[in-house]
């Protein structure tokens, strides 16, 4: 289906399964010494509060996922996550919500990985699959994935990455009330950043902090998901706030992330919200964002995962 036919369809009233959902979700002003000293002004888009189980950038990835789903008859969705993921974590709610089977195909082993997030996720209904690494590196792979195809079956990319996310993800842009100079926002695999380049205005930037190491491959899998992308001018991946790696954090991020949160009143953790707060202050004292500029934060949720580095004595 083309990105167009699904703008098209965003008109139907199909969100139900994902409600009650807070959309548009709200736009809060953050104050700090350091964007006064930059004549810098920022906002935060709080899509971690759009749904208490099912928040930030997985409500909006997952949406036409699920209207997919039911035009297409599927009773079940199938997708791939690690022991602590947020998109295993919504799918399960969003299954729960919509009356549709939901299968999580986890990283690891059983007994090793028995945590908030999959207690969760297997108490609204998702069952739990677990395969080793070395067969989970082949999540993409369509001759491994034809074990989980059937005709009920929806297969959702990790994360909710496909080009059905592009469209959720876009309509975020809409929302807020103004046109910024930049949005800001972390990512992993960029289909949340794919959707938002979709959704941008001409004149605006963009600037994704990667939270993992070695993110050179997020430029190409942002063009395969949306494939305009290429031709699009405005946005960049910051590479060097990764601080170690995908979820490895220093104590100084953590605490600079707590101070911060103390300070302004919004709720982050270190995984992907709080590094990519930390980056943009980074990119800030480092006099790359110009002075002048409204900056819009997309606060893309996963305050779900703090229950699980609470857990693991990790904070
Ligand atoms: C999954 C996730 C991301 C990464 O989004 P991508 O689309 O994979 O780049 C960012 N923030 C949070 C809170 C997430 O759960």
């Amino acid at each position: 289906m083309t990105n167009d036919a699904l703008t098209a369809k965003m008109t139907s009233p199909w969100d139900a399964p994902l409600e009650p959902a807070q959309i548009p979700s709200p736009l809060h002003p953050v104050h700090h010494p350091l964007l006064d000293a930059h004549g810098v002004r920022l906002w935060c888009k709080r899509d971690d509060l759009i749904h208490p189980t099912l928040s930030g950038n997985k409500w909006r990835k997952l949406k036409y996922h699920l209207q997919q789903a039911r035009a297409q008859g599927k009773t079940h969705l199938l997708s791939f996550g690690g022991a602590y993921s947020n998109h295993i974590h919504a799918l399960a709610a969003a299954g729960l919500r919509s009356g549709l089977r939901t299968t999580g195909i986890i990283r690891g082993e059983a007994d090793s990985v028995s945590n908030a997030t999959l207690s969760a996720a297997k108490g609204w209904g998702m069952d739990l699959v677990f395969v080793d690494r070395q067969s989970y590196r082949r999540r993409q792979d369509p001759d491994w994935l034809a074990q989980f195809a059937a005709p009920d079956t929806l297969i959702v990319p990790e994360g909710g990455s496909s080009p059905l996310a592009i469209p959720g993800v876009a309509e975020l842009v809409a929302e807020v009330p103004f046109s910024p100079d930049l949005w800001v926002l972390p990512c992993a695999s960029g289909g949340t950043l794919a959707g938002l380049i979709a959704g941008k205005r001409a004149r605006e930037q963009i600037l994704a902090i990667a939270v993992l190491k070695g993110g050179g491959f997020i430029a190409n899998e942002v063009c395969r998901l949306y494939p305009a992308a290429a031709i699009t001018d405005g946005w960049r991946i910051a590479l060097d706030h990764h601080d170690g790696g995908y979820a490895r954090f220093s104590p100084a991020l953590w605490q600079w992330v707590q101070a911060f949160s103390a300070h302004t009143g919004l709720p982050l953790e270190p995984i992907y919200s709080g590094k990519a707060m930390w980056g943009l202050f980074r990119e800030l004292a480092a006099g790359r964002i110009p002075r002048g500029s409204e900056v819009v934060f997309i606060h893309t949720g996963g305050l779900q995962g703090l229950a699980g580095l609470k857990e693991q004595g990790r904070l």
